[in-house]
């Protein structure tokens, strides 16, 4: 199959979050059964263009009226063509220091989904899959069933919804910028389900695409249901038929305990638990000499994570207060775009300042984050929702054992390790239920107890998280069988 992924983002080297590791390890693994994948992305101001081909110096798009041309790049990385787009006006859409969080996104992702489509059509390719990735793109899907279905031959496109709260709202005229009319298209469809007079990109995307796929069995359930469908749930519900739910794998290659390029103590799953306690013993310590913290205070209890409302920020907070009294270290890595709660983060650390059992840093540091995962005993992501979440999955590989909330595909791959009706081969972590500050305490307190009066389970689960497979194999397998049944699909 030839299988084109549009995408606001790409790991490493365009990485805000889950997304980009998400298009890079389904892309790599699917090239491993010999399908041809390619990538359409921006030109962000840090991808270097040493060793690109220059495909096309001037690509024609229109914006506004007036030529609004792109370049566009090739470039092999991780294994995989890309093709980079770095529109030339003045707005220099991708020529910032970040991938979103601009007022004019949408103006931006707008542009970028019609000098993809503009780009597939100048190449001629015959394409079996267009691979949409959330709102950024998703108005590639109208495009090409709209005012390009003659000029292009895309046999089947293919939606994956990786965060239904971000839905690309815009207004009507951000859609003349490109000369779109929502007019040529069935009444309603731009039309946003909260606000008439609001354009929803992510909903036209989900009336054009064959197949929508959610990242999770139960997020592809929770989005059909008024507490978690962010007002699409009614479209989604209509929808159910071309609906699916494919847990997500992390990239092997690029988290791997045993070749950490981020640092030099490494084990792994075939090691005895002598070796991996050394190792993760030694990677502490120098973290300990680096953010001068208390050696006695185990076990450590870390997060890596953006620090949106999503995520739990309250619990979070709950969390490192818990992790204080009962004498464990709290270690915190991660960044808000919301001024609000960096303040209030910000504040946090002020009143930790001197505490040698708090590491509180915010910045967005893959070094570090690699670190973390490695370094720490436990790895806490307490979300109010999440579609999918790969840190879990990550501190599973480096034996770090995670305390999750069940919701979403939190709840697809963590079983707690006490969980009685479940195989015990199946557990593999601390699970609570209730978003609230008792139900994680309770947890913490099950973690400490864990570490401090029954190491040899610990030590078994330690072992047995390393050994589970939540690479992008079983994923990869089921998006090929899903591409198949949609080629296979009369429309
Ligand atoms: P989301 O996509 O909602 O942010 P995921 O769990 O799917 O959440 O993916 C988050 C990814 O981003 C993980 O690889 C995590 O390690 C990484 N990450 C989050 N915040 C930071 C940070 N401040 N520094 C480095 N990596 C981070």
């Amino acid at each position: 199959m030839r299988i084109m992924h549009i995408a606001a983002e790409y790991a490493p080297i365009a990485k805000a979050g889950g997304l980009g590791e998400v298009v890079v390890g389904l892309s790599r693994e699917l090239t491993r059964y010999g399908h041809q994948v390619e990538i359409i992305l921006p030109k962000y101001r840090w991808i270097s263009t040493d060793g690109a081909t220059l495909e096309y110096p001037s690509l024609p798009c229109q914006e506004q009226g007036r030529p609004h041309d792109a370049r566009i790049w090739s470039l092999e990385v991780e294994g995989c063509l890309l093709h980079l787009i770095e529109p030339l006006g003045p707005d220099a859409y991708f020529d910032r220091d970040a991938i979103y969080g601009f007022p004019d996104d949408a103006q931006r992702f707008i542009y970028f989904s019609l000098a993809a489509v503009e780009y597939l059509k100048r190449t001629q390719a015959t394409i079996d899959i267009v691979h949409l990735h959330d709102w950024h793109t998703a108005l590639v899907a109208p495009l090409l069933r709209g005012p390009f279905a003659k000029e292009l031959s895309v046999a089947r496109i293919v939606l994956t919804l990786h965060n239904l709260e971000y839905q690309g709202k815009c207004a009507a005229w951000d859609l003349d910028r490109i000369a779109l009319s929502s007019s040529s298209f069935p009444p309603h469809t731009f039309e946003d389900p909260t606000d008439a007079h609001d354009f929803n990109l992510l909903k036209a995307g989900l009336l054009y695409a064959d197949a929508i796929v959610a990242v999770s069995p139960t997020y592809a359930e929770e989005i059909c249901t008024p507490q978690g469908g962010w007002a699409l749930d009614p479209h989604l519900r209509m929808l159910r038929s071309k609906l699916i739910g494919i847990l997500n794998g992390i990239d092997y290659t690029l988290w791997n305990p045993g070749k950490d390029p981020f640092y030099s103590a490494h084990y792994t799953a075939k090691d005895s638990m002598q070796t991996i306690r050394a190792a993760k013993k030694s990677l502490q310590k120098q973290l300990i000499a680096r953010f001068g913290l208390n050696p006695e205070a185990r076990p450590w209890i870390s997060a890596v994570t953006r620090l949106v409302p999503q995520k739990g920020i309250a619990l979070l907070q709950h969390a490192l207060h818990e992790t204080l009294a009962q004498g464990g270290t709290f270690l915190l890595l991660g960044s808000s775009p919301i001024p609000t709660i960096q303040q209030e983060f910000d504040q946090l650390k002020k009143t930790f300042q001197h505490s040698n059992q708090v590491f509180l840093y915010y910045q967005y540091d893959e070094a570090l984050a690699h670190e973390l995962y490695a370094a720490s005993d436990f790895f806490l992501i307490p979300s109010l929702f999440e579609p999918c979440g790969l840190s879990q999955m990550i501190a599973l590989r480096y034996g770090t054992i995670p305390i999750v909330r069940a919701t979403g595909g939190l709840k697809d791959s963590i079983i707690d390790y006490e969980a009685a009706l479940t195989p015990s081969h199946q557990r593999n972590g601390i699970v609570f239920q209730e978003a609230t500050p008792d139900a994680l305490a309770q947890a913490l307190r099950r973690a400490f107890l864990l570490f401090r009066e029954e190491t040899t389970t610990l030590q078994w689960l330690i072992r047995h998280a390393m050994q589970l497979d939540f690479s992008w194999k079983r994923p990869a397998m089921e998006y090929m069988r899903l591409y198949q049944k949609v080629l296979n699909t009369r429309t």
